[in-house]
């Protein structure tokens, strides 16, 4: 199960591109050279999006728990990601880039929204001038 929900090409984040790249949308993938390698890169309109698996993000939802075993392994490894999250944030935002995380829980768990529902709100905030740093998460 967690190594499903882990690293590139995960399966929200498969959704969502195919969406919008359906939608006429193009991006760059994983840009090395951005903080947090954004999963999504439109330069043009200087906005990246972030596909976050909720376990690996240490979200606070439903889908996150921390395993019985190795607990404590487990606990300093999601912080740090945590932590390595919130720099790459700041990072962006303050060097002029728009940021819009997508939970996996927005995308698939029992308070999903339906997917094209989630992309409706992802690209009205891609054309959109509002929140610089937007969260879609599920509805618990
Ligand atoms: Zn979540």
């Amino acid at each position: 199960m967690m190594s499903g929900i882990r690293g590139k090409d995960t399966k929200p984040e498969l959704l969502i591109r195919k969406a919008l790249y359906a939608r006429g949308y193009r991006y760059r993938l994983h840009i090395a050279t951005l903080p947090g390698k954004p999963d999504l890169c439109f330069g043009p309109l200087r906005s990246v999006v972030f596909v976050n698996g909720c376990f690996w993000h240490g979200h606070q939802c439903h889908l996150f728990r921390l395993p019985k075993t190795r607990t404590d392994f487990w606990a300093e490894k999601i912080a740090s990601n945590q932590q390595r999250d919130i720099q790459a944030h700041t990072k962006l935002l303050a060097s002029g880039w728009r940021v819009l995380r997508v939970w996996e829980c927005a995308i698939k768990s029992r308070h999903a929204q339906p997917t094209a529902q989630v992309i409706d709100m992802i690209v009205d905030w891609l054309e959109g001038d509002g929140d610089r740093s937007v969260d879609i998460r599920g509805t618990n």
